[in-house]
């Protein structure tokens, strides 16, 4: 008893609606830039009041290696976020997801040790091995992928399907054995882990290219899963909670980006992405232009739209575009972001970017909302941003990523391109918008030729 008539346990349940209220309500909170910090906030409050509130738990019997975890993890964590440099957070977010698979695998396994375990517990305990081992080989794959220690595209073999459907097989038979036996040191038991980590990496190696952000989400949802699944295993009411949202959340975004790519999800999945098609290869004259003349045109524009993309992240450009915006606005030009919903190399990567700089939320629009009138913008500016524009998804049938809805800046007045080669974007397709009649490439790091035109301004 804590108090009269208050259970240890009622305590703890008590808490652990409070922290589902916190997590869910810092949630609703993530869907509005202004509020998106304070979300975040809330919801960090809500775990750390449900991890206080669990350490109480009379079933902890020492708190020494729960103190070594903490500190060797917070260590690790910290370091990590301070040393990484900006441009490799979709890296990191891809390894952090990955850890939480790692974490759900390992809750699983720890839980196969206690005695009395009901079928039904073990087999949450298979899932979670199951989902958090394929999550935590998969995001090292992805990872892989994103930081180009690997080829990014899809990795084909002949009868891939045949092979993952003989591991989906094997990893059924090995989970039906573990439940009617729950040993941690039987066969099927390390069957079960083996299985997982190679099905993890199996299913991610043959999607690569353009639908990298598809395998992003559903990797994250996978962790909520695994969690889930975990929280069933050591019986959890808030590890339970808080898998079944990240799961439903990223199921949720995984289908954004479906629609993003105008692909179903079993098209994603099973169709080896850029394995098989080759684009037709794109010729033509390639109209470069100096910082000088592209500010010239730009004094004399009354709309501009910027269209970022990767190379904006890379170069760190952020700042400078908001401040060549400012500038343009000062003089009398109406000035928005257009956004793609797989631009960068995280969901979201562009909005973070251009929040972290200070953009006015209302000037970026969405890429349904600038395509129906991208024939009235004088100027589009495309800062290091490639695949998202690029207009063979639109007209050449044997690309790749024909059929991904692109921002058409190829259809605005005057299209200015920032990067520094003709070098083709994530998917490794050639771009026919570079040697378009109303192009001009300025060439060289985004970051340098923006300050360059912001120069021209000042002077
Ligand atoms: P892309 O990868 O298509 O192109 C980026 C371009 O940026 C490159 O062509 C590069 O050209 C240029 N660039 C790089 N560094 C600089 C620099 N310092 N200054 C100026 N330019 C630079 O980017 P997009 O945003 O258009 O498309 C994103 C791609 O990534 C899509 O294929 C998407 O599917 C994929 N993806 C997206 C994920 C997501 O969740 N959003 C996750 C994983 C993949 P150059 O070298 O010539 O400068």
């Amino acid at each position: 008893m804590i108090a009269e008539g208050i259970s240890l346990q009622q305590l703890i349940s008590g808490t652990y609606i409070l922290s589902a209220l916190l997590f869910v309500y810092g949630l609703k909170m993530l869907g509005k830039p202004d509020t998106a910090r304070r979300g975040n906030m809330l919801s960090s409050v809500g775990m750390l009041i449900a991890i206080v509130v669990t350490l109480l738990a009379e079933e902890i019997l020492s708190f020494q290696w729960i103190v070594i975890a903490a500190i060797a993890g917070g260590v690790v964590g910290a370091f990590a976020a301070r040393m990484i440099a900006m441009t490799s957070m979709p890296e990191m977010v891809a390894l952090f997801n990955g850890s939480g698979g790692l974490a759900s695998l390992m809750v699983g396994w720890a839980a196969l040790y206690t005695t009395g375990n009901t079928t039904f517990t073990v087999f949450t305990i298979f899932l979670a091995i199951l989902i958090g081992g394929v999550t935590f080989s998969g995001s090292l794959v992805a990872w892989g992928k994103l930081s180009e220690v690997m080829p990014s595209g899809a990795i084909v073999f002949k009868a891939q399907r045949l092979v993952n459907g003989v591991l989906l097989l094997a990893l059924i038979f090995a989970g039906v054995m573990l439940c009617l036996n729950p040993s941690t040191t039987s066969n099927e038991f390390y069957a079960v882990i083996a299985l997982s980590l190679i099905f993890g990496v199996m299913v991610v190696i043959p999607i690569g290219g353009a639908d990298m952000p598809v395998v992003i989400s559903l990797l994250n949802s996978y962790s909520g899963l695994a969690a889930c699944a975990a929280g069933f295993a050591i019986n959890n009411v808030i590890l339970i909670v808080a898998g079944s949202l990240v799961g439903a959340a990223g199921l949720i975004l995984t289908n954004i980006m479906c629609k993003a790519m105008n692909r179903s999800l079993a098209n994603v999945l099973f169709s080896g992405f850029g394995a098989v098609k080759t684009a037709t290869k794109v010729e033509g004259e390639v109209k470069p232009i100096v910082a000088e003349d592209a500010f010239l045109v730009l004094e004399a524009a009354s709309n501009v739209t910027f269209v970022p993309g990767y190379g904006m992240a890379v170069a760190q450009a952020q700042h400078v575009v908001r401040e060549l915006g400012e500038l343009l606005e000062a003089n009398g030009c109406e000035v928005t972001y257009a956004i793609h919903p797989v631009a960068g190399r995280m969901p979201g990567h562009m909005n973070v970017l251009l929040a972290e700089a200070n953009v006015p939320y209302d000037q970026l629009i969405e890429m349904d909302e600038i395509n129906p009138r991208i024939e009235n913008v004088d100027v589009a500016v495309v800062i290091g941003a490639n695949d998202v524009v690029n207009p063979a998804a639109r007209e050449d049938e044997n690309s790749p990523i024909y059929g991904m809805p692109i921002i058409n800046v190829d259809k605005a007045r005057t299209v200015f391109v920032l990067k520094r080669s003709m070098a083709s974007g994530f998917s490794g397709v050639d771009n026919p918008l570079f040697f378009g009649d109303n192009t001009r490439m300025l060439f060289g790091d985004a970051k340098e030729s923006l300050s360059r035109v912001i120069a021209e301004f000042k002077s």
